[in-house]
């Protein structure tokens, strides 16, 4: 390997599907916003095709226009619905707006001839208070259902707050509520579990589950091991092995210092290329399965290990960033964050290779 190198393995992705489609009563979609989650729309949007997946979310319309252009006949739906005056757009690429509030309803409506709108979703809000439906407007339609009348809709919808802690009140709280709406509308199907939310049971089945993330192999079950498979690796070649003496310092700010005679190797990859800055002085990398501690401030380009312990290293060798033993979860709890933002992170210097199947 002589450069940093990404490797995705879009067979992970379609098999993470397929298991998620086992475990669900309903039809399973694929969540490809945000170019699915880093890894590539148009690599993995194909390989969910081919596994069996007929409907997809993405995000913003943009995203949906290119979707369409890769798969002809799939169903799409846009979660952030459709941007006032786009409705023809998306009526010519048969695209579905998941409309989350009774002013975005009227502007489809009156966007549609004669036949009536075009397919589309209703958002309900339930706990999160970001998009969908308020409590007044949901209140609102409940005792005018005739307003939802000529506006194509096929499925009603909500959003869990908290499904990856299978304990928390609001998961139950929530899927009442939605059940409660829901119940009204019979003429509608429901969608509610993100990939963690498949895993609370089956009060929480819905004719259409939005998995996302659990596809890309994050775990949906934090509590627990992780059922998915891995869909990527990352590793980078060490560039130089220096020897440093006691007492000596490391990276911007002198935050590490040696406290014995040390061996410091350096890999090419930055907090430019995706890597949380917040990994300093606590990311933990693999090399040939052994611990290799990073030592001092991630730099945009360039970062830095303790390899004292491993007198084989030698420059060329490789250091695994995200692979076997240091999963994207693995990662990200050492940044403080969610793997969802390492996944949408992942930079664009890195050489991307597709593994074969
Ligand atoms: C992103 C998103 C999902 C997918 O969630 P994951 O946790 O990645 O499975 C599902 N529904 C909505 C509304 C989303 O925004």
């Amino acid at each position: 390997m002589n450069h940093p190198t990404l490797t995705i393995d879009p067979g992970a992705v379609a098999a993470n599907w397929r298991t998620l489609a086992a475990r669900h009563a309903g039809e399973v979609a694929g969540v490809v916003k945000a170019d699915a989650y880093g890894l590539g729309a148009a690599l993995i949007a194909p390989a969910l095709a081919a596994a069996g997946c007929r409907s997809f979310f993405v995000a913003t319309l943009d995203e949906a226009l290119s979707l369409r252009a890769l798969l002809p006949a799939a169903r799409i739906a846009v979660l952030n619905g459709c941007p006032p005056g786009e409705e023809r757009t998306m009526h010519a690429r048969r695209l579905i707006p998941v409309l989350g509030s009774l002013a975005s309803c009227a502007c489809w409506r009156a966007a549609a001839g004669d036949d009536g709108a075009p397919p589309s979703f209703l958002h309900v809000d339930t706990g999160m208070n970001r998009l969908g439906l308020d409590r007044d407007e949901a209140a609102h339609l409940i005792a005018h259902p005739d307003r939802l009348d000529g506006l194509g809709l096929t499925h009603v919808m909500t959003h869990l707050i908290a499904a990856e802690e299978p304990d928390a009140v609001e998961n139950t709280a929530q899927q009442g509520r939605f059940a409660a709406f829901a119940a009204r509308f019979p003429w509608l199907r429901t969608s509610l579990a993100n990939s963690s939310g498949l895993f609370l049971g089956p009060t929480f089945g819905s004719d259409l589950a939005r998995p996302g993330y659990a596809l890309y192999g994050g775990n949906p079950t934090p509590q627990g091991a992780n059922p998915m498979r891995p869909a990527i690796t990352l590793a980078a070649p060490i560039l130089q092995i220096r020897a440093i003496a006691t007492g000596e310092t490391v990276g911007y700010n002198g935050t590490w210092r040696a406290a014995r005679p040390s061996r410091i190797a350096t890999i090419g990859v930055g907090y430019a290329d995706g890597l949380p800055r917040s990994l300093s002085n606590r990311l933990t990398a693999r090399w040939q399965g052994e611990i290799i501690p990073v030592a001092g401030r991630l730099s945009m380009d360039l970062t830095t290990f303790d390899v004292t312990d491993h007198p084989a290293i030698a420059p060329g060798d490789v250091i695994e960033l995200i692979g076997p033993g240091h999963d994207i979860d693995a990662i990200a709890a050492e940044a403080g964050t969610i793997g969802y933002e390492i996944l949408t992170s992942l930079g664009p210097r890195y050489r991307r290779v597709v593994k074969s199947v």
